[in-house]
């Protein structure tokens, strides 16, 4: 009899992969009484259950079409939607600037596959997103870190790194998360915005604005950070600027209405867009018809800015809780930010605790962050961590605080 041989091997990247490092969280979830700071989940208590229910009704009355596939661009009317937002928000944005994407996830990928290449420079802010990290690794992409402080994006330092990059090694992509950034918090001060673009345009890179958190800002209900400058103009005004725009806009419904939906956009200039598209068609054809459907009718319901301020103002009291409680803790050892939107705080530890010593001791009390080291493309500050406070109640956060302090004590020892 012959003997079989070997299966082919995986894509060199896919042969030891590394896993999403915050889903690897998730064992320790499901244990009994664990209070979870660690994942972005938004609230399930604020979920608008029966608005969604009634979009979904009238999504399923209007014929078969919510059933059928669709244009890999995504529905007319929801596009249409969108690019309302985006107008409200300063962006020249018409329906046909838009893509929709299953997740802003999605958008992402696409534009990795559309403009990175194995060996290219793509700057990242850093802490970053674990999983754009994760798509820029899998597209053999050289990452280069640029540091924040309270104000976002130290565009500064970009500058420097910039004018030291030799010529062949010229970035392909910034990615920044400008409003509330997972996981630091921040938000781009207005003129580094202005900067960032400037330096975009001098040597020739795109922008990637990540912007699924904007609308959460605390402190002024209703007043949602303006877009980055440029984003989207329309075909005159490019004219008039010269050149194209390198502002690329990605958002999402995921932590304003829910996750489950899938539905995210991407905002760019014809070139890029017709190119994701293209991208697009091989990756999943179109994003669900029934769920663009029914985020279609969910936002002419005119129910969607009510939602979104019920989520402001108790994603507020759950931040403060959790703050609070860390800074009111005598000797906690942890110094946190005070974001002023968003779902996360970034906190740093005192040095002399030893950061694995304290997972395993807050895990022991029942409750779970995100260890720092998830947030850096290389060089980890260990002494780092991100807490979520979106998804458990106020009495829960008190409760994780206490647990906290009391790992805290422990790992001290
Ligand atoms: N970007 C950032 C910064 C995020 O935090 C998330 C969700 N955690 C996403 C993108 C992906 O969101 P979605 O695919 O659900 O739109």
């Amino acid at each position: 009899m012959s003997q079989d041989s070997a299966l082919a091997p995986f894509a060199a990247v896919f042969a030891e992969p590394a896993g999403s490092p915050i889903r690897e969280l998730f064992p320790y979830l499901s244990r009994p009484g664990m209070i979870s700071l660690a994942g972005g989940y938004p609230s399930p208590s604020l979920f608008d259950a029966e608005g969604l229910a009634q979009a979904a009704q009238q999504a399923m009355a209007q014929g078969p079409g919510a059933l059928q596939y669709g244009a890999t661009e995504g529905l007319s009317e929801l596009r249409e939607a969108l690019a309302q937002q985006a107008r409200e928000r300063g962006m020249q944005a018409t329906a046909a600037d838009i893509l929709v994407t299953t997740g802003s996830q999605q958008a992402f990928d696409l534009l990795v596959r559309v403009l990175v290449e194995p060996g290219d420079t793509v700057l990242v802010e850093v802490p970053a997103y674990p999983a754009t990290l994760q798509a820029l690794r899998l597209a053999q992409a050289r990452i280069l870190p640029i540091p924040m402080d309270e104000q976002g994006l130290q565009t500064e330092a970009l500058a420097d790194l910039l004018a030291a990059l030799p010529a062949d090694q010229r970035p392909k992509l910034l990615y920044t998360v400008p409003n509330f950034s997972n996981p630091r918090g921040t938000l781009l001060a207005a003129e580094r915005r202005e900067a960032l673009v400037q330096l975009a345009r001098q040597h020739g890179f795109w922008v990637v604005e990540d912007d699924p958190y904007g609308e959460l800002r605390f402190d002024e209900p209703g007043g949602v950070p303006q877009a980055m400058p440029g984003t989207v103009r329309t075909a005159g005004e490019r004219l008039a600027a010269g050149g194209s725009n390198p502002v690329v806009y990605l958002s999402s419904l995921s932590k304003t209405v829910a996750p489950a939906l899938r539905v995210g956009w991407m905002l760019a200039d014809a070139p890029l867009l017709r190119r994701c598209t293209v991208a697009k068609q091989t990756a999943d054809l179109c994003t669900s018809p029934l769920t663009q459907s029914v985020a279609a009718c969910y936002l002419a319901s005119g129910r969607y800015p009510a939602t979104v301020q019920r989520a402001r103002q108790e994603y507020q009291r759950r931040m403060q809780a959790l703050v609070h409680g860390l800074n009111a803790a005598p000797d906690s050892g942890i110094r946190c930010s005070r974001p002023a939107g968003g779902m996360f705080v970034w906190a740093e530890l005192d040095r002399r605790i030893d950061p694995q010593k304290l997972f395993d001791a807050a895990v022991a009390q029942g409750v779970v962050y995100v260890p720092g080291k998830a947030f850096y493309p290389a060089d980890p500050d260990l002494h780092t961590l991100r807490m979520s406070f979106a998804a458990p109640e106020v009495p829960q956060i008190a409760q994780a605080v206490e647990r906290l302090c009391q790992a805290m004590h422990s790992a001290m020892k």
